[in-house]
């Protein structure tokens, strides 16, 4: 077996959570580190040195993921901690007077947690249905029909590929650029995969880490339109007033080298990780048949991230399962890994038309650019055997799967 990336012999099939760093990025981190160590507000000239290795990196991530760089609405890059923080700031910072805020059950826990927090201070709260394919076009449509004509515009979140069944929703120009929209975009787990500048998708904030790339953790950012309004969650003077705390340099250029990187390669990636995708469902699906069971692959028939297989195993509960492939030395997930100790179902799956059993019972498999065939082949031959465990003793089988 040639399988690589396989931290003490696991097969890490998680990369939604996380990738493995890069070996690009971490020299360029670790070359800013010894160069551009300086505080980036310092006035003398190693200061000066990290303000320009910090900027050029600002610079550099917002053309690679294909931004608008020029023209009164072009956008900036505030650096952040990751994803969370993006999207609580593009959420919970909107200033001016309370709104409507509009989001989703495929929608990351910190905008759902942030939209609801705006309606217990006196926002109107719109939960946009799921429709079969895991989307919300004729949610957002129904919700563009009902806006007033003035008023501060309604904050909308779109999740363009979401983190835990990896199907897409990708914001509709019309919808977009309505005057009566500002349009937040978690673009996280889509960066590494869609080739499409993000110039396309309309938004007035969008939200990336580089942790999903192949780059540190510890950052992200809020890419934010120059009119889109925004009070600071964490007030100073540093990232355009909005994000104070010294800036973290050489996290910034690591993650500038991995969206480069992975923006030169996604193309060739998505086709072929698709392919693997592919390989390990196939292979799933026919080690559970063999077990007598039967699996059910979420969003199977929808537009999807090639990176993400969400897989029920009816009467099967998604923690057991999911510990039992660890012992077995394979990494999966039962969802977002924020909320992979919690005994709640993805909301994501629950919020889809299907038997009750399947929220109850779906895992995630999540494949990176690191992934090989060999080592898919290997997950699924270790799956088949824990497969056979579960189905032959029963354990901890769900008791009314139905
Ligand atoms: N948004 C999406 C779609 C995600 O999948 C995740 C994490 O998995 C996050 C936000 C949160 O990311 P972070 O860990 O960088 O805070």
């Amino acid at each position: 077996m040639a399988a690589s990336s396989s931290p003490g012999g696991s097969i890490y099939l998680d990369h939604a959570a996380a990738t493995p760093l890069r070996p690009d990025v971490d020299e360029a981190m670790r070359e800013a580190a010894r160069t551009a160590f300086a505080n980036a507000s310092s006035p003398h000239a190693a200061g000066r040195l990290a303000r320009r290795t910090l900027e050029e990196a600002r610079e550099r991530i917002l053309a690679a993921l294909g931004a608008r760089t020029s023209g009164p609405r072009r956008d900036r890059l505030v650096f952040t901690s990751g994803a969370t923080e993006s999207n609580r700031l593009a959420v919970l910072g909107r200033s001016g007077p309370a709104g409507i805020v509009a989001w989703s059950a495929r929608d990351h826990a910190s905008v759902t947690t942030a939209a609801r927090h705006l309606v217990r201070h006196g926002w109107r709260g719109v939960e946009l249905r799921l429709a079969d394919d895991g989307g919300t076009a004729a949610a957002r449509a129904d919700l563009v029909a009902t806006l007033p004509s003035s008023g501060p515009p309604a904050v909308l979140c779109v999740t363009t590929a979401c983190g835990q069944t990896g199907t897409l929703d990708l914001p509709d120009e019309a919808v977009a650029t309505d005057p009566r929209i500002a349009l937040h975009v978690d673009h996280t787990q889509a960066v590494a995969w869609l080739p499409r500048p993000i110039r396309d998708l309309h938004a007035a904030t969008l939200t990336v880490a580089a942790h999903k790339l192949g780059g540190p953790r510890g950052i992200g950012g809020l890419v934010i339109r120059t009119d889109a309004a925004l009070e600071p969650l964490q007030p100073g003077p540093q990232e355009l007033g909005l994000r104070g705390g010294t800036e973290a340099v050489p996290l910034a250029s690591g993650f500038a080298v991995a969206v480069e990187a992975v923006v030169a390669e996604r193309a060739a990636a998505a086709a072929r990780v698709v392919g693997l995708r592919r390989r390990f469902e196939d292979g799933v699906a026919a080690a559970a048949a063999t077990a007598g069971l039967r699996a059910l692959i979420v969003g199977a028939a929808a537009p999807r991230a090639p990176h993400v297989a969400t897989i029920a195993l009816e009467g099967v509960e998604r923690q057991t399962l999911v510990m039992a492939a660890d012992l077995a030395g394979v990494c999966l997930a039962t969802g977002t890994a924020c909320a992979s100790g919690s005994s709640e179902p993805a909301a994501a799956v629950e919020a889809l038309d299907l038997p009750a059993w399947v929220a109850r019972a779906a895992w995630r498999a999540s494949l990176g650019s690191t992934t090989t065939a060999a080592e898919v082949d290997e997950a699924v031959r270790r799956l088949a055997v824990v497969f056979q465990g579960l189905a032959g003793h029963g354990l901890q089988r769900v008791a009314d799967s139905r």
